[in-house]
Order: structure tokens, then sequence, then C-alpha cells
């Protein structure tokens, strides 16, 4: 008996000729009713009007002359319906199971319709941490003994005793929670295979979301690559953009790595080599644009547009990285809006005998009309500029960062000056990439990764600097 799922509730399992919901069909259900009053067990084989293909045989042990004698199923669609009509649809993996029965009853004119539930979303939910949610893993996972794996009946049990151990091991309120995530709108297209996000791993890495026509859609990372997926199906989307790649999603596939950062360096190569449909277009630019200040003939500080491919060398102050020139123009502008700097220095209006326009508006404490000194507004303009500042590489050249994956595996990530020089096997292909002369370009992803590594606090990712460098 379960405790906690709603009841009445109907559990079914279906085999079936093949995975296609349109043109296969149906060769055995299996149904376990559970209602106050107790539990039902019911299942039938079911004549496909189709031949069965040899792999399917296999694996089921359903051959085409046991279905050949079994009824079709408008024989035994109204026992169906009698013992699924008013119950909640649990299955593993529902939109399979429900797809399928509702195409049969289709054909025969009738609309079947019930509220699901689906145990592989369950297992999601209640066991975060394990790899995999099939019925196979679970199965394994719990030790649930099952007679006759791939059929109907056997593995619809398989998938109640499942619920029943998630109650006794997880309790009331997390079966609940579980319950009213279930019920959260999601936009999983109907095309998609859920079976899919089954497969990816809650490791780190690189993932890629494929079209129809296996055309690449978009590229994306993260330290959890499941986690993540799952979170562009299920989240409110933000935008169209986003919404439009998970409708038009067929299938997925990943690229584990070793780490955060090796991640990051596979998706930024990916991105630029195979220029996906819908990353955005800075993340395939490799020039940036950033802002350096040019002494004037009086000293005063003027903020200069610059663009940059490498990190300069130079000790030379640098604030911000844009990935257009316009980007940096408006983040002067609103500088300047919020710190009363002048226009005419700040470039955003050409000098003249005329006062400039903030100014006019009364913010430009009026350097342009000789009202404020150059070192007034140097003092403000550095003031301003102050958070944008990049960070000075704090070695004195190349280090390596060290990932380590779950199986042990390794990778030495050599980086100088913010740039990524390259990825190393072992310690001695360090120093053989130190030696081609490599021109490492810059990118605002890992900059900011890196930036947060070398400065913050806890030590979660080790530095070594290479060679005597500091
Ligand atoms: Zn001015």
């Amino acid at each position: 008996m379960l405790k906690y799922f709603p009841l009445p509730c109907a559990i079914v399992d279906i085999e079936t000729t093949g995975g296609n919901v349109t043109y296969d069909r149906i060769t055995e259900i299996g149904i376990i009713e559970v209602t106050e009053d107790g539990v039902k067990e019911w299942s039938t084989l079911i004549n496909p009007r189709a031949h069965i293909p040899e792999g399917i045989q296999l694996l089921t042990g359903i051959t085409n002359d046991m279905v050949n004698a079994a009824p079709y199923f408008e024989q035994v669609a109204k026992e169906i319906l009698l013992r699924l009509q008013g119950k909640l649809f649990v299955a593993h993996n529902v939109r399979f199971d429900y797809g399928f029965i509702r195409n049969e009853f289709a054909r025969l004119t009738y609309t079947f319709k019930s509220k699901l539930m689906c145990t592989v979303r369950l297992s999601r939910f209640l066991y975060p941490d394990q790899d995999g949610h099939s019925l196979e893993k679970i199965i394994t996972r719990h030790q649930i003994y099952v007679t006759h794996r791939h059929r109907a009946l056997d593995d619809a049990k398989a998938t109640y005793k499942f619920m029943a151990i998630a109650e006794e091991e997880k309790g009331e309120a997390a079966i609940k929670e579980a319950l009213k995530h279930q019920y959260r709108k999601e936009s999983m297209p109907a095309q998609f295979d859920a079976n899919l996000i089954d497969e990816l791993p809650n490791a780190p890495g690189v993932y890629y979301f494929w079209g129809e026509n296996k055309e690449l859609l978009y590229i994306g990372k993260s330290v959890n690559i499941r986690k993540r997926v799952l979170s562009h199906f299920t989240a409110d989307h933000k935008s169209s953009r986003e919404m439009k790649i998970c409708q038009q999603t067929r299938n997925i596939t990943f690229d584990k790595t070793t780490g955060e950062l090796s991640a990051l360096i596979l998706e930024s190569r990916k991105v630029k080599e195979l220029q996906p449909i819908y990353n955005r277009k800075l993340r395939r630019v490799s020039t940036f644009y950033s802002i350096q200040l040019e002494e004037g003939s009086d000293g005063i500080l003027k903020p200069q547009i610059c663009a940059i491919s490498e990190m300069p060398l130079s000790r030379q102050k640098l604030y911000g990285l844009f990935p257009s020139n316009k980007k940096a123009k408006h983040a002067i502008q609103s500088l300047c809006d919020e710190y009363s700097l002048c226009y005419h220095v700040c470039g955003l209006e050409k000098p003249g005998s005329r006062a400039c326009s903030s100014y006019q508006l009364r913010k430009c404490k009026g350097y342009c009309v000789g009202k404020q000194l150059a070192l007034q507004h140097n003092v403000k303009l550095l003031d301003s500029l102050g958070a944008l500042a990049l960070k000075t590489w704090p070695y004195n050249g190349p280090v390596s960062i060290t990932e380590q994956d779950a199986s042990g595996q390794q990778k030495h990530l050599v980086i100088d000056n913010w740039c990524v020089i390259g990825v190393a096997d072992s310690l001695d292909e360090i120093s053989e990439l130190l030696n081609q002369k490599l021109n490492p370009q810059i990118d605002r992803d890992t900059y900011r990764y890196l930036v947060t590594a070398v400065f913050s606090k806890d030590n979660a990712v080790v530095i070594r600097p290479i060679r005597g460098s500091l």
C-alpha cells in the first residue's frame, strides 16, 4: 500500500513494437491499481497489427506468435479505461506510456485524459545525487526484485515498489514536496525523449542542444551538466530565445570535463569552432574593448577606448572588458552622469569654446569652462573607474591549476596573465606547452573565473606557479 501518494492511482507500464509514439503500437499493458481498498494487478498482451522487430522480441521476450493470439486494443479498451479512469496515471517516463495509450484510444476516436505522475522525475527529485534514473538503475540501486525485466506487469511492479521504498526512505514531507515539483508547469517539448536527460551526468562539462537535421542550436557549460540542462526545461523561461531553444531541441549530447575551468575553456573553443545558432554573439568575439587613461596637456586624464585581443603585458591599467566599442562608450556615459564628469574630457562631445551639455544640465562641475581643476576631475574619474579596473596578474609568470574528476583523471591548466595557454595531461606536457610560443587569447568568462579563483579566500582551486615564478 502507498501512504503518501495521492490515491487512487494506476501504475502503468507498456511494451511496444518500437519507440515512435505515432507509428509504433502497444504489445502489452500492465496496470497496478492502488485504491483505499487495496492493490489490484492486471495485464494483457495486445495484438499490435504490426511486426515486432527481432531486437525488441529479444529484449521483452514477447514474440510475434504470442501477440498474434492476443486481443486487439479495441477488445480490451473498455477494461483498460475502467482501470485507469479517475486515477492518477503513474509511469516511469510517463510521457511514453501515456502517449501510446492516448494514441490507441484516439484511433478509436476516444479522447483519453488523465492527471500524470512520472517516477523518473520523482527519483530525480528525491535522489538528486544519484547517477541515472532509468528503471534499470533504480532497480539496481534499491535492490528491487523483478521476475521478468521488460514485461509490462513486472516493470509496473518495480515502479510500484520504488514508490513504496521512496516513501519509507524519504518520509511524507519529501514526497509532498516532490509531488508539488511534479505538477509545476514545465515546457519539456512533446517530441523530446525524456530519457535523454536520464543519461546526462551529474558532472562538470559542456552540453550541446541539437535540433532537426542535426543542426547545432546551443552550447552550454556547467559544473553539473544534468542540473543545468534540466533548468533549461523547467525554469520559467526568461526569454523567448530560451523558449525557442527548448522547443527545437531534439537531442542533447555532452562532453565531460575534469572541472569547471576546463568546461569553460572547452565551451569557449567549441562555440567559436561550431558557431551554434543561439549562442550570443558576444561569446564568439575574441576582441574586447577596454578603457585606458591618457594624460592631456595640462595633466587632465582622459578615458580612451582601446581594442584588445590579448592581455597587454605592460602594467598599464585597463578598465572593463566590453564586447563592443559601443558598450564601452555606454559605460563611460553612465559613469559621467553618475559621477558628474565632463563630457568633453570623457570624449562624449568634441571640446569647443562652449561648455559641454552635461554642464548645461548642471551635472559637469565645469572643467570645460575652467571652473574645475584637472586634479579634481582626475580624482572623480579614477573614483568612477575603480570598480572596473582589470586586476593585475599577481604572479611572476605562468601558473598551473590542476583539476581532478570523480574517477581520478587529472588535467593541468596552464595560465599566464589571465589567459589560458593550454591544457596538459601530465606535468611533462606543461613545459612542452610553455615552449611553444603560443598567443593566448583573452576570454571574459575565463578572466572572471580566474579572478574569483585567485582572490577568493577559500582555496577550492589550487594555483601553483611554474618555474621559479613567484
Ligand atoms: Zn563639461
